[in-house]
């Protein structure tokens, strides 16, 4: 998922100068998840945006409104209070922001009310731990299913480097280093050969951005 947090309010009101109707949209996946875009927040937003004296008039959360088909049917169901707004207020990732932008067919201003921050999981004490930097070129298979890509800072494929220390990362001396994850893994799983192979330079063409898969009509 896409780990969001809310800019501070501050920042946001800077963004609203000299708009006065707003909209607001929430996204119910990821920024719900991360209490940043859900009911609760699109509630609290209101009550904070009204005290500083501008006009909520509407909002919608679709389940994902990075998804053109699910914002459209929000927008269309808003349109009425919608036309009366001078902005939209977006409480979902970058992703859902541009969506929106791209959706909303009255050209209003749309803007972000929130920091996108990382792809990541959510652990069983509900922390978002980024894991995958969706390099194209997936080596889990190679590295006993931990990403040395995201998780080293250097992003060694063939580690660890000569600053690890007692097993921790150089970088961040509270933090394990990947490649001691990655040999205590396949340590464990008797796999310790795996870890002598030497891993080939990537190919970054793979990350070249921005990256379209061309699934639609
Ligand atoms: S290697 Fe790491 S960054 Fe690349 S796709 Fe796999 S998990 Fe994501
Ligand atoms: S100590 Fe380990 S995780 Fe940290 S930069 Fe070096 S190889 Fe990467």
């Amino acid at each position: 998922m896409i780990i969001t947090k809310q800019k501070p309010f501050q920042d946001i009101l800077e963004s609203l100068k000299g708009i006065n109707k707003v909209f607001l949209v929430g996204c119910g996946e990821c920024s719900t998840t991360c209490k940043t875009g859900g009911v609760e927040e699109l509630k609290a937003a209101k009550l904070e945006l009204e005290k500083n004296n501008k006009t909520v008039v509407g909002s919608c959360i679709p389940s994902a409104p990075c998804v053109a088909a699910q914002i459209k049917t929000e927008l269309a169901k808003n349109i009425k209070v919608l036309h009366e707004a001078d902005a939209v207020l977006v409480f979902a990732c970058g992703l859902g922001v541009q969506s929106v932008k791209e959706n909303e067919r009255s050209g209003k201003i749309i803007l972000p009310a929130l920091d996108t921050l990382f792809g990541g999981t959510v652990d069983a004490k509900g922390n978002f731990c980024e894991k995958c930097s969706m390099c194209g070129d997936c080596l889990l298979d190679l590295t006993a299913g931990i990403c040395p890509v995201t998780l080293c800072p250097k992003g060694l494929l063939n580690g660890p480097c000569g600053g690890m220390d007692k097993g921790k990362c150089e970088v961040d001396k509270e933090r394990d280093c990947a490649w001691v994850l990655i040999y205590k893994e396949m340590e464990k799983k008797k796999n310790l050969a795996g870890f002598r192979k030497i891993l080939p330079p990537k190919d970054f063409k793979k990350t070249t951005k921005p990256h379209k898969l061309m699934l639609g009509a």
